[in-house]
């Protein structure tokens, strides 16, 4: 028995900081294709501090308990910092210097203390894990975005939140057990295989999740980048269509589906007056003033040079005109940065109102013959189906 679990324990002394080494390189290798994503390099940084600790313990260098136990913490303890930053800067946060500091000089002083004034075995376990433990809650309150977001951050968060518990646990059952001194038999008993292995199988758990996480945060990344207009942070038209298409796919049976199509009036003139760039700005600026008049759940694109589109789930002719109408009177009275303040920039809106058994196509196909209506009308102006005399058939 006591071969076996031997045995068991030293492939566990070692298939920890090599599971970890491989867990660094994956890390270094998702930033290689993803430099803006920092925290990866801060995750990265964590697994190589724990193998470092581990090889100080494994090949007892420094030599000396004292000195190995403070050195072992010290590469440890910035392996939990460098976690927490990592999982912070994922969610656009961080921990500050401070706290940084305050966590380093704790749990390495205390060590310190309990190895060189006062050699106490069980204050040394208490302090590296309760403050491990402590430090990882710590940040629990600031990673509360994850439980909000989709299900990979959702089973991050309680992931995290069980390693970070499993450190109290462990330390309560090992002290429990083994109040006194360091033995060998201790260190090889199945108990305790079991309890490095419990820290294993948490840490591998994290680091999955981890690894699935990032590599999601990167396709969302990338689909956002090919579905939204980088000018106006609107959806382009592939982003539009894909974003209706499944819109519509949930929408409950007889939701009335409005539609408004607008383009700005004689935008080309403005361009040639001003220039290039400030049609760039008034383009930006109407794309504000397009999200800053819809609701949640409505869907806004610029799916042309100046050509906007928004389709709202729930609304009929008399709220989808009221809200073109708002928009057009908006865009007249807005003072464009990049333009003279008396220069007043109009559009013209088409508006159509899903009929039932219509396509989203034919939808917009209609709103776009309102819109032209708009134009030959004298522009600056809404037109829908029921006010436009060249459409017989009325709404
Ligand atoms: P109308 O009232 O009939 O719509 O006239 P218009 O001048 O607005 O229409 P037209 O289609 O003749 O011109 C549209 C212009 O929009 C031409 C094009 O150079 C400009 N445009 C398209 N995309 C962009 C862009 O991203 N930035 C800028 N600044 N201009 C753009
Ligand atoms: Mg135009
Ligand atoms: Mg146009």
């Amino acid at each position: 028995m006591i071969q076996s679990t031997s045995l068991a324990s030293a492939i566990l002394t070692l298939a920890t900081p090599t599971l970890t080494l491989i867990f660094a390189s994956s890390f270094l290798w998702l930033w290689k294709y993803q430099h803006r994503s920092r925290y990866l390099l801060f995750l990265a940084g964590a697994y190589l501090c724990f193998v470092l600790g581990a090889a100080t313990q494994i090949s007892k260098i420094p030599s000396g308990t004292a000195p190995n136990a403070v050195v072992s913490t010290l590469f440890y303890t910035l392996s939990t910092l460098m976690l927490m930053e990592g999982m912070l800067r994922r969610i656009g946060e961080g921990l500050e210097i401070g706290l940084h500091a305050a966590i380093f000089t704790t749990l390495v002083g205390g060590i310190a203390y309990f190895s060189y004034v006062d050699g106490n075995l069980v204050a040394r376990i208490l302090i590296n894990n309760f403050g491990t433990g402590a430090a990882l809650l710590f940040i629990m309150p600031r990673l509360k975005p994850l439980r909000n977001a989709n299900g990979i951050n959702v089973l991050l968060y309680w992931v995290y939140l069980a390693f970070a518990l499993s450190f109290f646990l462990r330390t309560a059952l090992t002290v429990n057990v083994h109040p006194f001194g360091p033995s060998d038999k201790f260190a090889h008993s199945a108990f305790w295989i079991m309890l490095q292995f419990s820290m294993l199988f948490f840490a591998v758990l994290l680091t999955l999740v981890l690894l699935v996480a990032s590599m999601i945060d990167r396709i969302d990344r990338l689909r956002s980048e090919r579905d939204v207009d980088p000018l106006t942070g609107l959806l382009n038209r592939r982003g539009f269509n894909d974003h209706v298409h499944a819109k519509m796919a949930r929408l409950p049976k007889g939701a009335s589906v409005s539609l408004i199509v607008c383009d700005l009036d004689h935008f080309k003139r403005i361009n040639d007056t001003f220039g290039h760039p400030a049609g760039d700005v008034v383009l930006q600026e109407f794309g504000g003033i397009v999200l800053s008049a819809i609701r949640k759940g409505d869907v806004a694109g610029r799916v042309g040079g100046e050509e906007f589109v928004v389709l709202l789930p729930d609304a009929d002719y008399a709220g989808a005109t009221d809200l073109a109408e708002r928009m057009r009177v908006k865009l007249m009275d807005h003072p464009f940065s990049s333009l003279p303040a008396s220069y007043s920039v109009t559009g013209s809106f088409g508006v159509a109102v899903l009929r039932p058994g219509e396509s989203v196509d034919e939808l917009l196909e209609r709103a776009d013959r309102m819109l032209y209506a708009a134009k030959s009308e004298g522009r600056n102006r809404v037109v829908h189906v029921g006010r436009h005399a060249g459409s017989a058939n009325g709404a």
